[in-house]
Order: C-alpha cells, then sequence, then structure tokens
C-alpha cells in the first residue's frame, strides 16, 4: 500500500498544508518518504466540526455494530501484512518480533472490548422502581445509563506505535464507549500511522458509520495538538508520553471555558523491592531476570524497572553482580528517535555524574542511535536527599538504592511520587514482612505485582495501568483492559420518563433487563 502522506479527516484524504514532516529511520538515521503534511488550523477546525456531527448518530448506535466496527478494524490491521510491519520496524527500530507481538496486542483489545459491546454490562444499568405509596413521600421512578463524553483526542504514543496509538488503547476504549475519535498522530511513526488510520478509515466506511466518527491530523509543530485540546467540541483527551507534555495538555484542558478530563500517562520508576529471604535463596536469579527486564525494547516502556530498593549486605552484592553478568551480554538496542536517545544519555550522564552514585555496571556500548544499559547504585540517604535522582531516565537504565533496613526502605517508598507498578520479590519467609508495606504500595500505585517485573501488561479485566500522579493524571483509571472505558463514559439518570421517551435499555421490555442492577441489588443477587 503506497503511503500518501495525506490527513485522513472524514472521509477525505487532504494534504495538509502546515509544514511538512518526516519519519526517520530509527537504526540509520536517515529520513523516510513520503512527506507528511501538517494539519492548517482550518483542517483541525473540519476534523473537529466532523466529529461533533457524528456524535449523536455514532454514541445511538447499537453495541453490537460499535463491536462488528471494532472487529473490522482489528481484521484491516490484520489485512496490512507485512507492509505495517516493515514500516512499523523501520520507523520506531523496534524488532519485528516486538512489532509482531504489539500487532497482536492491538488486534486483541480492539476484540476485547467488541466482546464487552455484546455482553452490555458496561452500561452499568440501574433501575429503582417507583414506589408510589412510600411514606411520607412517594418515591420516583429512577434509571440510570452510562453515555459517552464527546468527541476524544488521542496522542499516539512514541514506545507502542500500535498498541497505544492511532487504533491503541485509547482509540479502542473511546470508540467502544461510543466517542468518535480524532488522533494526533506520533511524529515518530507517521507512515504506521497512517496504514492504521486507513484500515480504521475503511471499517468507517464498510460499516456505514458517520463520517466523523475517525480522523487523523498530522502536526508539524504542536499548534495542532494543542488547538486539539483547546476546541470546544473535544470532551476528553488520551495521552502516553513525558510529564511536560502531559502537563502542558492538562494546563490547556483545565483552562478552557469547559474544562475537560485529559487521561495522561507521564512517567514511573516503578520500584521493585526485594525483600530478604528471596533475596538471600536466589539473588542471581532475580538479579538476572532483573536485567532481561530492564533492557526489554531498550528499555522505552513506561513500566521499566527503574528502581530497586533492598536492604545492603552480602546479598545485595549477590543480586548486583548477577544483573551486572547479564547486562554484559546483552546488546545495546536502537532507541525510537533520536530526542529519546538524547534524552536518555543526559539521564544516564547525570547519574554517572552524582557524588552520591556509583556505576555498577554499563552494557555493551552500539552504535550512534542505541541506547547503552546502565545500572547504578545509591544509598537510601542520598537517595532521599536529591529529589533529582527520583526521576524517570526513559531507557534502560535502572538506579538500585542500599537501605540500612527495612525500616529505611519502607521510608523510600513513603518519598516516591505515584507510580504505574510496585514489584516485591519475596519468599513464604517474607509475606510478614511484605504485608506490613503493603498499605504504603496500595497508596503508591496502580498494581503491584509479585515476582515478576512490571512490563508485559496483560490486557484483561481486572488489569490496572493507571497511579498515582505523575505515573497519571487521574489515578481513579487504567489505560489498559475493558476498565479503560470508563473514561470515555457519564452516568445520566431518568426521572419519571415515560416508557416511549426512555433510552431503548432502560425500557419496560428492554432485552438487557436481566443486567439491570434493580434496587442496588446485582442481577442473580438474592437478597
Ligand atoms: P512527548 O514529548 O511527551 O510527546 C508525546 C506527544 O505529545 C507527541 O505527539 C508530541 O508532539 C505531543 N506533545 C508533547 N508536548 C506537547 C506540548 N507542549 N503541546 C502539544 N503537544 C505536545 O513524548 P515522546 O516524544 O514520546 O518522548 C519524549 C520523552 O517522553 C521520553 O524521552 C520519555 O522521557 C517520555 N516518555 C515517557 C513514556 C512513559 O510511558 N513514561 C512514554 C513515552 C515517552 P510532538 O512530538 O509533535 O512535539
Amino acid at each position: 500500500m503506497t503511503l500518501t502522506g495525506n490527513l485522513l479527516i472524514g472521509r477525505q484524504s487532504l494534504r495538509g498544508t502546515h509544514g511538512t514532516l518526516h519519519a526517520i529511520d530509527a537504526a540509520t538515521g536517515t529520513e523516510l518518504e513520503p512527506a507528511f503534511g501538517g494539519a492548517t488550523p482550518q483542517q483541525l477546525d473540519h476534523a473537529c466540526a466532523l466529529a461533533w456531527q457524528a456524535f449523536d448518530p455514532y454514541r445511538e448506535t447499537a453495541p453490537g455494530r460499535r463491536a462488528d466496527f471494532l472487529e473490522a478494524i482489528a481484521a484491516n490491521i490484520l489485512a496490512l501484512g507485512d507492509a505495517l510491519v516493515d514500516r512499523c520496524v523501520a520507523e520506531s527500530g523496534l524488532p519485528r518480533a516486538r512489532i509482531e507481538g504489539e500487532r497482536g496486542r492491538t488486534v486483541g483489545q480492539l476484540r476485547l472490548f467488541a466482546n464487552m459491546l455484546r455482553q452490555g454490562d458496561f452500561l452499568e444499568l440501574r433501575v429503582d422502581p417507583a414506589q408510589p405509596e412510600r411514606k411520607p413521600l412517594p418515591r420516583p421512578d429512577l434509571r440510570l445509563r452510562q453515555i459517552p463524553l464527546g468527541p476524544v483526542a488521542v496522542f499516539g504514543a512514541s514506545n507502542f506505535p500500535l498498541a497505544f496509538s492511532v487504533a491503541g488503547g485509547d482509540t479502542a476504549s473511546a470508540l467502544a464507549a461510543g466517542c468518535p475519535v480524532i488522533v494526533k498522530a506520533h511524529p515518530a511513526h507517521p507512515g504506521t500511522s497512517e496504514l492504521v488510520g486507513r484500515a480504521i478509515r475503511k471499517a468507517v466506511d464498510d460499516l456505514d458509520l458517520p463520517e466523523g466518527t475517525f480522523s487523523l491530523l498530522f502536526d508539524a509543530g504542536l499548534e495542532i495538538g494543542q488547538g486539539l485540546v483547546a476546541d470546544r467540541r473535544i470532551k476528553a483527551v488520551g495521552f502516553t508520553g513525558s510529564r511536560a507534555g502531559g502537563m502542558a495538555l492538562m494546563a490547556i484542558a483545565a483552562a478552557r471555558a469547559e474544562p475537560i478530563p485529559v487521561y495522561a500517562e507521564m512517567s514511573s520508576v516503578n520500584p521493585v523491592l526485594l525483600f530478604p529471604h528471596a533475596l538471600a535463596s536466589r539473588a542471581e536469579a532475580i538479579g538476572t531476570a532483573f536485567a532481561d527486564s530492564l533492557t526489554l525494547g531498550a528499555g522505552q516502556f513506561c513500566t521499566n524497572p527503574g528502581l530497586v530498593l533492598a536492604v545492603a549486605g552480602d546479598n545485595l552484592d549477590r543480586f548486583l553482580q548477577a544483573a551486572s553478568a547479564r547486562l554484559a551480554t546483552l546488546p545495546a538496542a536502537t532507541m525510537l528517535t533520536p530526542g529519546i536517545h538524547r534524552a536518555y544519555c543526559a539521564g544516564v550522564a547525570s547519574l554517572a555524574g552524582h557524588a552520591q552514585v556509583q556505576t555498577v555496571a554499563r552494557g555493551p556500548a552500539g552504535s550512534a542511535t542505541q541506547g547503552q544499559a546502565a545500572l547504578f547504585a545509591t544509598d537510601a540517604a542520598a537517595f532521599l536527599a536529591d529529589p533529582a535522582l527520583r526521576h524517570e531516565v526513559f531507557g534502560a537504565a535502572a538506579l538500585v538504592v542500599r537501605c540500612r533496613d527495612l525500616a529505611e526502605m519502607r521510608g523510600v517508598i513513603d518519598a516516591l511520587e505515584g507510580q504505574l507498578t510496585a514489584a516485591l520479590h519475596l519468599d513464604d519467609a517474607d509475606h510478614d514482612a511484605a504485608r506490613a508495606f503493603l498499605p504504603a504500595l496500595e497508596r503508591l500505585a496502580g498494581r503491584l505485582l509479585v515476582n515478576g517485573f512490571g512490563t508485559g501488561v496483560e490486557v484483561g479485566h481486572a488489569m490496572v495501568h493507571g497511579g498515582p500522579w505523575p505515573a497519571t493524571s487521574d489515578g481513579r483509571s487504567t489505560s489498559v483492559g475493558s476498565l479503560a472505558i470508563a473514561r470515555f463514559l457519564r452516568p445520566v439518570c431518568y426521572q419519571d420518563m415515560p416508557a416511549g421517551l426512555l433510552p431503548a435499555s432502560l425500557c419496560p421490555d428492554s432485552p438487557q433487563r436481566h443486567s439491570w442492577r434493580v434496587d442496588g441489588k446485582l442481577p442473580g443477587c438474592a437478597g
């Protein structure tokens, strides 16, 4: 399939005339064809107008039809075959197997939401029947359903060119909820974005959905992304990227006449806690597995294990030796963009030059576009004294904090900002010590995991990929898994509404009646 470099606005493929951008081959640093035209403010306005026109008809499509839509998108993405994988490998520098795996995850997410739509329980229908005889006052008839928020702006992420980009989790959950979507493509992978955008566009056409259900914009600067968030017809934002970028978009959203929610996933160092018995019994195995997780995908995962906490001593030294030995065998890997590579090198240099930080190990050096893994150590007092040591270095770099005892380790946990994940490595004999950490860890992170690492996020119903600020801008939500749909819905109550005016799902003869929560009782629950 030939790339055009055009914007996809409604049914039209239009040339953006507000500057141009090129993808860069991540491995060689050379420009890839074609040139992509940046959207003009008028083209942004056109996309927003179409999305707004599409909102009412699209949100009232039957959930089964939206399920067909998501499945059609999944099929169209798979039908792109090698053309998509080749372009995505070139633009991201990620290995082919990783991109094929990510494509599977993207398709799986779309199908997960399709299944959820067919089940219908995401609507959380509630009915409190009228009680006209109630004393002293009669109770009105109350019926509740969830409706979508409105058109959603999605910012594609650099580190997941498929699973968190044009047809990624934010788009899938917003479309499932009934929200039209306008994607601002990440400039690191415009070709991948166009291919996937056309797969969505084809599904919109084939299912005869409203024209503005989906649009894809390229931005040759920051103006169009910022204008998108500021536009009054946009009602929510999904973002994955830097803290500075997420905070800038949050500020724009908050300054609007009508502020809107921004679901921004920003930065996380994902602490790994090594408990004493586990460290004593298997320091080498944990150290080796840690090095593998640290370097996966050149460390460019939001769940990358960037911080390790343990009690100082021989067992921690065994862990460090094993991790160092493993790092020495893991080749440097191409990073996503020159900018991300530069930021990584600067972060590593800053840790290496810190007076209170020791360089424990470096991985093999690579080419000018590759990230060389780095393992550093410090002590808890130094870590607590300098907030800069708590910042994410995006890439395969980690800091090990040597603690005097578990009480000091707990003090370090209490000093951390919100996190996506916290990993506990423990044996049975560590359970009492670990239990004492759990309240603090629950306050800290969106996901607590045992004897593993946060990389490799399962997409399911019980997954949480979120956490308190700055891991995400709204710790009440998740951007992975079926619960992600809740970000784009809000409840509406219908009081004493005649059956002829009620939405079909709340009518007395509704086929979804079996899923109603009546008088607060879950369906199927007696008593
Ligand atoms: P980014 O710079 O935050 O960019 C993400 C998207 O937001 C891009 O489309 C970008 O547009 C846009 N954007 C950023 N700042 C903006 C602003 N002020 N106004 C309007 N739009 C804005 O993230 P990135 O390019 O993916 O990577 C840069 C750094 O982000 C990395 O080095 C890493 O530190 C961090 N990062 C973190 C995670 C994580 O999950 N924790 C994931 C990815 C990246 P333009 O590119 O066109 O400016």
